[in-house]
Order: C-alpha cells, then structure tokens, then sequence
C-alpha cells in the first residue's frame, strides 16, 4: 500500500511520475569547495553575478520567443535580483566573514529573504523564495554544478518550489507539481495554471515523506497524493486516468463548439488571464470565445518601474489580437485597470503599512489618486481597442461618484491621444468589478452609468460574509452558495439587465458547474474563469435546458443555507 498524504487539489488531473525534489542541497558541494584568498573570491563572485545574468538573459530570449511570457516575466524579476546594485557590497562584506564565494553569496541572498518573509503580506512574502532560488542559482555557477538531465515525466515537490524550477522545465517533462505551503499565488502556482499541469498544495509537514526519484500518484482535482503506489493501487488510477483521457479527448471536441443549453439560452464562456500569452492558450486550447478578465497588475509585477504606456500597449494590443481571432462568440477582451495592494504590492507603489490591507489603499482608490499611473494605462487600453474588442474595467468600486471620477480619465485619456494624433478606440466598453457589498447593493443605481458588470466572487464573498479569501482555518465558512451572498448576486444581475445592460463573472465562482447554470437562470451573459475550466462548464450546460435550470434557481433561493444549497444541486448532476 502507497503512502498517503493530502493537500487541497488547486489543477485538477491526475499524474503519474517520478518526484523531482526541487531544492538540491548544497552543503556538500560547499564543504567540499576550496576558497582561495578573499580578493579572489570577491573576484569569483563578481564574475558569477555577470555570468549568471547573461545565462538568465539568454534563456528569457529564448523563453519570449517560444512565447512564454510567464517565464521570462519571472527570470527577468531573477535577473533584475543579480544586478541589484547593492548585492556585490553584501557578497563582498559576506566574504569578508566565511571566506568563500558561494557561501557568500547563499548568505547574502538569505538574508534578504528573511527580511521579506517577516513580512505580512502574502506576495512578498512569497518572493522570499525567488531570492533564495537566485543565490542557489549563482552559489551553482560557482560550484560548478550542472543541472540534473531529466529522464521521463516528472512530479516538482518541493515545500517552496523556486520558480527556476517549473519555468526551467518543459511542459512535457512535468506531470504534477506538489507544494508544501499553500499559497495559491506562489509563481510555481501561476505558471503550472497557464500550463494546466496537475497541481496539489499545502500539503505541509507530509512533503517530508517524499523522496527524491519516488514514483507517485497525485489527483489535482481531491489533492490526494500517494507515495510508492501498490500494483492495484496504480491499477486503480490507470482507471481513471483512461477516464480522464476520455473526458479529455471528450472535451476537445467541445472545444468549438457553444455554450448552449439544449433549449437554446447561450452563455459567454471566457477566460481570466494575466498575459497575452494566457489569452492565446485560452482561445486555442479551451475554446474560450474571450477574455472577460486581464489581470493587469501581472504587467506591473516582477518590474523594478512602472511599465510605459508603450510597453503596457503592446501587452494589451496582444491579447486583444487574439480575442479577435475567435471563430465563436464575441472576442472581447475585458482589461481591469491595476487591482493594486491587498494581497498584490508592488514594491514600487508605496502603499504605507496598513492594518487592514485589504481594507486599505488599493485597486481603484490608488488608480484615482494617481493619474501618473492611471492615465498612461488608460491610453494604452484605448489604444490597444483599436485592434479588436477592448473594455476597461475597474476593480473595488464602492459607490457611482468613483466611477464618474474614473471615467473622467478615460476621457481624459482620449483628449490626450487626439491632442497626440494617436489612433485609439472610441467603442471600448467602460464597466465596473462588482466585488463589493456596496456595488451590489447599489446595482440599480450603478447600473444606469455602467456599460457592464462584472462580479468578483473572490472579494464579494469575503468581504460580505467577513471571511478572509485566504485563511485556512475559517475556509468552511467560505461559501459562494451562502444566501446572503447569492442574493447580492442576483440583485447584480437583474440590476444589469434592467438597464439593458450586461452582467458577467470572474470570480472563482464562475468556474463552478454547479453555480454555472444558477447564475445563468439568474440572467448571467459572461462567465470567466481559469482557461482549463471552461470545457467542464461548457458540458454542464449543454446538459440542461434553461426551463430546467430556472426551476433550480427558484428552489435554491428557497434554501436557507449555503451548505444544503451546495448539497442540493451536488445532488442534481
Ligand atoms: C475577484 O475578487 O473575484 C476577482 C476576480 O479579483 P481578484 O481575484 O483578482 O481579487
Ligand atoms: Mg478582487
């Protein structure tokens, strides 16, 4: 019998492979290491900072050439750490204490890691690990080690897995990735969900159970790991992994097809991106029919500098491109100006610390007090509009005056492209994230100024219910069927459509099957969600007549609890 562990399954499918433990350990590659005189190590190290920056610009043009955006993205935050200024002084004065190059620099990295783990928010925190991954990788190029040659399909483990790690590796040498901590915004994270590789996380103290070269099964969709699998227990599995072939190849062929009930009610079925690059695997792989979600503030991390206009332009430009090559459904592409602070910091924003973050100076407060950010993003949006379908949307709106006020920019930033003989779209759609209580609750009246809705169920859902997104231990209470929560998404919608206008969803809900067809009863025209989402969507409700999924609906908001609404409509598959 196999080894069992669990985390919470964040991709879903199921691989099968060898573990790759990410993280090698150095320790007796350094006692075996002999220093020379310390002006010679400083020299040693000075040439390793080159020589690794130039491997990481190597491999980021290779990686934008293959149109991995995400990847380079995240080796360029690398590089930028090699040439950090003040990271030769910190290797030298380390010299000075141990003597040894690679210890050195290992020690200097560390202690900037530490700094950012001290800190309270989740993001930075995170980049800990990417510090780290830097100091290895040049303690390496001193060590002389060379990277292992991979043989087959592996499973990355790792408590924190560097990003080098999974961005270094092909998309067909990696089956599954494990990680110990739980973040959901880890760059391993990010890149294993553009790629739709099978992904478990938080699985704690158990990735001490696994070793280097184990052969594993691990379900991405129940976060069930096990180590060493008997014969029946693989035997087990390769029953599911034939099913899971079949759903696959199954929903392939659905990939062009509608999201239509069997009476005829159709529903935009789009994705959430937070590159061009996404977009394009988007429509091509999954069939979404557009882009009802561009993260933007993926533009603005792992810079040291807010991105130009011109730069943020061609991202934008990009993906709208490849919204407009759908064959099906509307092509647009949804761009949410910067959801800035929260959970997402850029360290060149000075937000001020906060004690509440997610109550704070973020997303579209920031946005309104600088129109040196806002205004550039604004212009390239509307510039990028010219080449298919563009909307501008902005996040954390709480009441109408906000939205006028912003809308004002967007003017404004029409006004400055004429003046500059710009070409720029005069038909880009201007709408609002309905992820606050007060934006629901006022749908009626937003509504009259808004071109569309979109509601985060993300944010909805923790700021009415006063339940934090992130924190584990209060996770049950975390419910997108809560009543309270159903209702102000309801009123949204019906609000939208009143004024004939429309009421799309980017939250996690969306993603759902289940709350999928309510919320198409309730008059939902757009559903965005992770791209490897859509085709289990698209099945439910090409399943079910609309007639049928109104009737739901009514009983739904008949129930009095989250939990039964969720039980009730598990058991109507
Ligand atoms: C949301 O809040 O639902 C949303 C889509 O935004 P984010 O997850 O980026 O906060
Ligand atoms: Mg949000």
């Amino acid at each position: 019998m196999a080894e069992k562990i669990k985390g919470k399954g964040v991709i879903s499918g199921i691989a099968v492979g060898n573990i790759l433990l990410a993280g090698q350990n150095l320790d007796s590659f350094l006692v075996a290491y002999k220093p020379r005189s310390k002006g010679t190590e400083k020299k040693k190290a000075a040439e390793a900072l080159v020589a690794v920056a130039e491997n990481l610009k190597k491999s980021i043009e290779e990686f934008t050439a293959q149109g991995l955006k995400e990847q380079a993205g995240i080796l360029e935050a690398h590089r930028l750490l090699v040439e950090d200024p003040s990271i030769s002084s910190a290797v030298d004065e380390q010299i000075d204490i141990s003597g040894s190059a690679p210890k050195a620099v290992l020690d200097a990295y560390e202690a900037n890691a530490q700094i950012f783990e001290q800190m309270d928010d989740e993001y930075f925190r995170g980049r800990a690990v990417d510090m780290r991954d830097v100091g290895k990788r040049i303690a390496k190029y001193l060590l002389g080690i060379k990277e292992p040659e991979i043989a087959g399909k592996v499973i990355v483990a790792g408590k924190d897995i560097e990003p080098s790690v999974i961005a270094g590796l092909p998309t067909d040498k990696i089956a599954g990735v494990i990680l110990g901590v739980g973040s959901t915004t880890a760059h391993a994270v990010i890149i294993a969900k553009t790629r739709a590789i099978p992904t478990v996380v938080g699985v704690g103290d158990g990735i001490i159970h696994i070793a280097d070269g184990d052969p594993v099964i691990l379900d991405g969709e129940t976060g069930e790991i096990l180590i060493r699998p008997s014969d029946e227990e693989r035997e087990a599995y390769n029953e599911k992994i034939k099913e899971q072939e079949k759903l696959r190849a199954h929903y392939a062929e659905l990939k062009d097809k509608p999201a239509i009930t069997i009476d005829g009610k159709e529903v935009e079925l789009v994705a959430n991106i937070g590159s061009p690059a996404d977009a394009d695997a988007a429509v091509k792989n999954f069939g979404a029919t557009g882009v009802g979600l561009f993260r933007s503030e993926f533009v603005f991390m792992g810079k040291t500098d807010v991105p130009k206009e011109e730069d943020q332009f061609k991202e934008y430009k990009a993906a709208v491109e490849y919204c407009a090559s759908v064959t099906h459904g509307e092509g647009l592409c949804v761009i949410r100006t910067m959801d800035i602070g929260g959970d997402k910091p850029l360290p060149y924003i000075q937000v001020g610390h906060e004690e509440n973050p997610f109550l704070g100076y973020r997303a579209i407060r920031i946005s309104l007090r600088r129109k040196d950010l806002f205004l550039p993003q604004l212009k390239a949006i509307l510039r990028a509009g010219v080449y298919g379908k563009a909307a501008i949307m902005f996040p954390m709106v709480i009441n109408v005056d906000e939205f006028l006020a912003a809308k004002q920019f967007v003017e404004e930033a029409k006004r400055e492209l004429a003046a500059e003989g710009q070409k720029y779209s005069d038909n880009v759609q201007v709408g609002i994230m309905v992820e606050t209580p007060a934006a629901a609750v006022m749908a009626p009246v937003l509504a009259k100024y808004v071109d569309f809705f979109s509601i985060g169920t993300n944010d909805l859902v923790q700021y009415t219910l006063a339940v934090d997104r992130g924190n584990a231990q209060i996770s049950y209470l975390y419910n997108h069927f809560n009543p309270a929560v159903l209702r102000l998404i309801k009123r949204t919608i019906e609000s939208a459509n009143k004024e004939g206008k429309w009421a799309g969803m980017c939250g996690e809900m969306a993603s759902d099957p289940n709350a999928a067809i309510i919320l198409m009863a309730m008059g939902i025209k757009e559903l965005s969600m992770s791209a490897p989402s859509i085709p289990k969507v698209k099945e439910r409700i090409r399943n079910i007549t609309f007639t049928k999924a109104k009737e739901i609906l009514d009983k739904v908001m008949e129930l009095e609890d989250g939990d039964k609404i969720r039980d009730y409509l598990a058991t109507i598959g």
